[in-house]
């Protein structure tokens, strides 16, 4: 038999290695503006096209490249920034692995442009599949150009991967912003489809903080800045009234590097515990600069996460440095502690993390967050109620088919099907007895069965059928407000509220911008308290933000993130009457069972089953 090991072709081993780095416009983004800032460019500018399908162009007013330099650089490990393995522990640059543009150049069309200073005339390389196609001497401004067209255009699985243009421009966003914050000395600007989004002069960082977070932080900002030998904690947190009931505003630098940490993050929210609601998040930029050595940076390139040399010492000092602030500017009740006994004596830094600060920070909502949406919740529920019938038929009704995760049914959304015909005898029926359990469900009965009815997930899947029916026909009723609240919200947030603005007035909520980042809402559907619009319109996004996680339509998840925040929440008493109505209402919907990401909205219990049980 022949021999059957083949070198791969460069040009597919460098496609396999570029899905590493970039994954999807956004990832181009970053490495493009990184190599931007590490050019020591002042002026930075983010021009996108379809979300970045069809362009991401950087120009920047860098160092440039040499003729030579221009071609090279598009080379796999072809870097400028290290030489040796040494070097990776002095890192003080963004990129390294030379790795950013080798991986576009194979995964998309590029057009470098460039010249240095010292160069009369630039140079021009056009790249497709990692094969150069031209390279000229042209006039150039000083500076980069790349402009990278038509993203996976040779690799159309990949292509068929990215999501709707509102998940990827927001991805785009997200990444901008934390390169722009985190330089606020280089002028950033981003245009999409030739409108400007951002407009980011040079400056301070508080005056970057407030250009990306938006006016309203203006006098709400606390600075936070302590020094030591090891690590320096500089940046701000903002005050407790900035606190939100979303996550949104909570940035994390190490060496002005963005990264993603649910350690650290609790460290903050510890600092601010007692001064803002447990189910708010504290707002923060907040950049962590310490020895390059002390950190590990040879993580992967797509990777926030990081490792430090000794977490605990970040951890201490980052919450000692919040806790400082507040106290500083007199916000926090107790001044308890001194901030140099608890960070200078190192004895204090290193008292052990206890497993009880441990288990907390397991139980933050992040982690909490991550590990609960790949949890089959429903499936919980149906063993739950198998249970007792150890062996042998239990004499139930079937369930529905709850087995599959929520985000799979996510996907598979079918409104219509599965329903059982027993709810046929319900829909037409007595008013039954209920009774509401602690504040959560309710117990409906008739002579030989119950119902168990989650009392939130029930409503969400009433609102849901009743916001869907309303985008296609018939609009909910607004009530206007006397006094219409504004919002003003961050740039990126700004950008998903204009676009679901049409469908949101469909539900009910009236909602009209004025200035770039500021809304008024002018009414919102009858049945929401008023005082609470701004919260619940906060909620909103948010859950659309995390909706567009899964690939689901724009409106879908609008209408999904709708009824999830106006559903009745858990310890809500309900009058007999509104119960009666709820289920009521509940068995008129097409599908009642489920909510519509799929969790039960009841379970059934037959007389007959529970005899069973109780072996009679
Ligand atoms: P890395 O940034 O890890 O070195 P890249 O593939 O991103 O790798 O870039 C390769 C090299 O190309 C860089 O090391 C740098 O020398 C050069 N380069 C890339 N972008 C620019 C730019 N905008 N201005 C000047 N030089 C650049
Ligand atoms: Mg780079």
């Amino acid at each position: 038999m022949a021999d059957r090991i083949q070198l791969l072709p460069d040009h597919i081993a460098n496609q396999i290695a570029a899905g590493e780095v970039i994954q999807r416009p956004a990832s181009a983004v970053k490495e493009l503006l990184e190599n931007a800032v590490d050019a020591g460019a002042t002026n930075i500018k983010l021009l996108v096209n379809d979300a970045g399908k069809a362009l991401v162009q950087v120009i920047d007013n860098g160092a440039g490249m040499s003729p030579t330099d221009a071609r090279r650089a598009f080379e796999r490990h072809a870097t400028s920034k290290i030489r040796q393995i040494d070097d990776l522990f002095q890192i003080r640059t963004m990129g390294f692995r030379g790795e950013a543009l080798a991986s576009i150049a194979a995964v998309a069309q590029v057009e470098l442009r460039t010249r240095r200073a010292e160069d009369e005339l630039g140079t021009c390389v056009q790249i497709e599949n990692s094969q150069v196609q031209k390279q000229e001497a042209v006039a150039a401004p000083v500076g980069t150009s790349i402009s990278m067209k038509n993203l996976f255009f040779n690799v159309p699985a990949r292509r068929n991967f990215l999501k709707s243009n509102t998940s990827e421009l927001r991805h785009i966003v997200d990444e901008f912003i934390r390169v722009a914050m985190a330089f606020p000395d280089i002028f950033f600007g981003l245009t999409h489809n030739g409108q400007q989004l951002f407009h980011l002069e040079a400056g301070s960082l508080k005056q970057r903080t407030v250009q990306i977070l938006g006016n309203n932080y203006g006098s709400k900002l606390v600075a936070v800045q302590e020094d030591t030998d090891y690590l320096n904690v500089r940046g701000f947190v903002g005050k407790p009234e900035t606190a939100k009931k979303t996550r949104g505003d909570q940035y994390f630098f190490v060496n002005n590097r963005y990264i993603r940490s649910g350690y650290l993050n609790h460290a903050v929210s510890n600092a601010f515990q007692d001064l803002i609601a447990t189910d708010s998040f504290p707002s923060y930029v907040l950049f962590i600069d310490l020895d390059p050595a002390q950190v590990d940076v040879n993580v992967h390139p797509t990777k926030q996460e990081i490792k430090f040399e000794d977490e605990k010492i970040v951890y201490a000092f980052v919450q000692a440095a919040v806790k400082h602030a507040l106290a500083h500017f007199s916000i926090t009740p107790t001044l308890d502690f001194g901030l140099d006994a608890s960070i200078q004596n190192l004895e204090s830094i290193q008292r052990p993390f206890t497993e009880a600060q441990q288990s907390a920070a397991r139980g933050s909502n992040l982690y909490q967050g991550f590990t609960q949406a790949n949890q089959a919740h429903a499936i919980e529920a149906s063993r739950a109620f198998q249970a007792p019938s150890k062996g042998g038929s239990s004499g139930f009704p079937a369930m529905p088919d709850f087995g599959a995760s929520a985000e799979e049914r996510a996907l598979n959304a079918a409104p219509d099907g599965d329903f059982t015909p027993l709810l046929d005898v319900f829909r037409s029926r007595e008013p039954w007895t209920v009774q509401q359990l602690f504040g959560t469900y309710i117990l409906a009965a008739e002579d030989d069965r119950f119902l168990l009815i989650h009392q939130q997930s029930a409503h969400e899947r009433i609102l849901y059928e009743r916001a869907a029916a309303a985008v296609q026909g018939k609009p909910i009723a607004t009530q206007r407000s006397l006094f219409p609240a504004s919002i003003e919200l961050a740039p990126a947030d700004a950008v998903l509220l204009a676009e679901l603005l049409p469908d949101l007035q469909q539900v009910g909520y009236h909602i009209e911008p004025f200035g770039k980042t500021a809304f008024a809402i002018q009414g919102t559907p009858a049945d929401v308290e008023a005082g609470n619009e701004k919260a619940i319109l906060e909620r909103i996004l948010e859950q659309v933000k995390h909706f567009s996680e899964v690939k689901l339509p724009r409106r879908e998840m609008l209408l999904r993130s709708v009824a999830l925040q106006q559903s009745i929440k858990p310890g809500t008493t309900l009058s007999e009457k509104e119960m009666q109505r709820l289920v009521e209402d509940l068995f008129n919907c097409r599908v009642p069972n489920a909510t519509p990401s799929g969790k039960p909205t009841y379970v059934e219990f037959g007389k007959e089953g529970l005899d069973k049980m109780f072996g009679r």
